[in-house]
């Protein structure tokens, strides 16, 4: 029933979230039950990749020796197409406001979702 979903934790590329049965709402942590409602029927499901900067925080100085290599990078909140917002890597031109497309990345030795600037500014009528 409750049924896990690869995603980058587990070297997928993907992002996955939760969506509550009962009210709707959206998560990006697993939980046992929603957030919003508490009810406990989540499906998981596989988001777009594309959202809007939220927060950006350039790290210049490395929290331990494997992310030396990488410093400066950028880490971001993104608000997520689907309505939920996740922490994440960014490139380093990435700001507040912009629209970004994930991929993925190595990281100091893992795979981990980066954000970097969607390449058209989006003009198409959002139905959503
Ligand atoms: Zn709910």
């Amino acid at each position: 029933m409750s049924e896990k979903l690869a995603d980058w934790t587990t070297g997928e590329a993907a992002i996955v979230y939760q969506s509550c049965a009962a009210c709707g709402a959206r998560q990006y942590f697993r939980r046992g039950f929603c957030a919003s409602c508490g009810a406990t029927e989540l499906r998981e499901l596989r988001a777009s990749g594309e959202g809007t900067v939220y927060a950006a925080s350039l790290v210049c100085r490395a929290a331990t020796p494997e992310t030396k290599a990488h410093v400066p990078y950028n880490i971001v909140l993104v608000d997520t197409d689907e309505g939920f917002r996740m922490m994440a890597h960014g490139d380093t031109d990435v700001a507040m406001g912009d629209r970004v497309t994930v991929r993925f990345v190595q990281f100091a030795g893992r795979v981990v979702p980066c954000f970097a600037k969607a390449s058209q500014p989006d003009r198409t009528e959002r139905w959503r």
